[in-house]
């Protein structure tokens, strides 16, 4: 190959690769009859393993009794979705053990409803439970041709990484495409625009059955590795992905519909009784194939997707329900956060109301809490962790004042300095009983008193106990030599006069060896 003077164009490129491969590989590219690695619907042993791996037992109950742990309100989205899901993988086991109805209808879902109320939590916790692979993406990414933005296929593949390369898993994992309104073809001046349109053909194609190649065409590098697995091994791994039994659901908020939904509800009305008013129902639970097709939808993309589902706004009480019971509350988050500094969160009533009160001002669902709890704790998560602050209740007044108190903070920093001082009379004591072997036990009330008194002097603690006790070594090796005492208690008087006290202990120690009748100096002396 003679290197080019300028850089080829793409198509050049890929010509030229592909060239370049085809005298390499004389066996022909791997698309083209090498020996599968796992052969597709091959043979009854094959299809025994396929159903035995994947065992679905839920009843449509179980489903919603699991989403309801995570998911808040949204009943009738879960009841439905619980059916539909059943169904479905209730389906896929059939058709693993090869007993699969011919003419059954895929249960693809169309979910409508408004941004951030579960959509896709629902869908997510739907399929961790039922455990299978889940891919999310967006519509308004693909275009037409695939060129611009992404190719469909692309999230098949994707599906494929997801279920770790396993073929089998990722053909009955699930597609969720949000967005999906948007590629809804709205009229234009020269007629319907075309771009949604095709978009919505080459998720159809997705939707009923077609076979997409393991690798992008597009991905130069995937094909060469192809290749070498070929020639070192003599055959490739599964190269195609079935998307038969791949469950597809799509969602939006579908702006306007409404208004195609009630327009159609009240011609409907004049026909046989004018001016019947159209019953006060959410016009989204109403909605037909008909409302579909007018918003910008082809009937064949909207037959393949038979279950409908509409989710509803959240209110506050649904948001502080969200709050205080599902079990992926965002303040598990922030709990975990704080704890990990060893700080404990206390969440009262009133400030998780204000959160969500707040947060429906944000008028974007459940999200909005995570915009408002950020807010909140921004500056306590800064702050904090460096303070000798324990414990955080977050009530109605902290939500709406999230700031640090400054008179707090000074309290706080005084109780650390406190701290530290404490520490730095017990640290003389350690080091007293290091050096001397004898130990110097403060009560704590007599540590209070070295700090007051160092304050006081305006001398540092460590000082200051250096001066007191500096003939301490000595007067207590006496008393250890006369008595054996090594273990000495400084309580409060006894660190007023150091001196006075520890002759007091030495002149003790003596009596009490030559027999005479005096207490051990840490015990008051007997009345007499
Ligand atoms: P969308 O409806 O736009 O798909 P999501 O499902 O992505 O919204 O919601 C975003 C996040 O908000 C979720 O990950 C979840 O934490 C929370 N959330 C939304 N709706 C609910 C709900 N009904 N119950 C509990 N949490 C919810």
């Amino acid at each position: 190959m003679t290197i080019q003077s300028s850089l080829p164009s793409p198509e050049e490129f890929r010509r030229q690769m592909e060239e370049m491969l085809r005298r390499a590989f004389p066996g022909g590219p791997p698309t083209a009859g090498a020996p599968e690695a796992e052969p597709e619907a091959g043979g009854a042993a094959a299809a025994e393993q396929a159903a035995s791996e994947f065992n679905f037992t839920l009843k449509p109950r179980e489903v919603k009794a699991y989403l309801d742990r995570f998911v808040i309100k949204q009943d009738e989205a879960k009841k439905v979705l619980s059916v539909a899901l059943c169904d479905h993988y209730n389906h896929v086991r059939l058709a693993l053990q090869g007993r699969a109805h011919p003419n059954y209808t895929k249960q693809n879902i169309i979910l409508l409803g408004p941004t951030g109320v579960g959509k896709t939590y629902l869908i997510r916790c739907a399929a961790e439970l039922i455990g299978v692979p889940f891919v999310k993406a967006d519509a308004t990414k693909f275009s037409e041709t695939g060129y611009v933005g992404g190719d469909v296929e692309d999230m098949v593949r994707e599906l494929l990484r997801r279920a770790d390369g396993d073929v089998r898993r990722a053909q009955y994992g699930i597609i969720y495409i949000d967005e999906i309104d948007k590629i809804a073809s709205v009229p234009t001046a020269t007629g319907r625009d075309v771009s949604g349109r095709g978009v919505q053909t080459n998720l159809l194609k997705l939707m009923e059955e077609t076979e997409v190649p393991a690798r992008s065409p597009q991905d130069i590098a995937g094909q060469i590795q192809a290749m070498m697995e070929l020639t070192r091994h003599g055959r490739r791994s599964a190269s195609t992905i079935n998307t038969k039994h791949i469950l597809f659901i799509v969602s939006g908020a579908f702006p306007g519909l409404d208004t195609i939904i009630k327009r159609r509800l009240r011609e409907a009305t004049i026909g046989f009784a004018a001016g019947v008013a159209v019953k006060d129902e959410d016009p989204f639970t109403q909605v037909t194939t008909r409302d579909f097709v007018e918003y910008g939808f082809e009937p064949e993309f909207i037959g393949r997707l038979p279950v409908r589902v509409v989710c509803q706004p959240l209110e506050v009480e649904d948001l502080f329900n969200i709050l205080k019971n599902s079990e992926g509350s965002i303040i598990r988050q922030y709990e975990q956060d704080f704890g990990a500094y060893g700080i404990e969160v206390l969440f009262q009533e009133d400030g998780l109301r204000r959160i969500a009160e707040l947060a429906a001002e944000e008028k974007t669902g459940a999200r909005g809490l995570m915009t408002v709890c950020e807010r909140t704790f921004r500056n306590f998560k800064f702050e904090l962790p460096s303070l000798p602050i324990r414990r955080l209740v977050v009530t109605r007044e902290l939500v709406d004042h999230p700031v640090v108190d400054p008179e707090l903070l000074a309290r706080a920093q005084a109780e650390q300095e406190h701290a530290m001082l404490r520490q730095v009379v017990q640290e003389f004591a350690r080091r007293f009983q290091e050096s001397f072997k004898m130990t110097l036990e403060f009560t704590p009330a007599a540590i209070e008193a070295l700090i007051a008194e160092a304050r006081a002097q305006n001398v540092p603690v460590r000082d200051l106990c250096a001066t007191k006790f500096k003939d301490f070594q000595f007067g207590l090796k006496l008393i250890a030599t006369n008595t054996g005492q090594t273990r000495f208690t400084l309580d409060v008087p006894e660190i007023k006069d150091p001196q006075k006290t520890l002759s007091d202990w030495v002149v003790a120690s003596y009596r009490q060896t030559t027999g005479e009748s005096t207490p051990p100096p840490d015990q008051p002396a007997p009345q007499t």
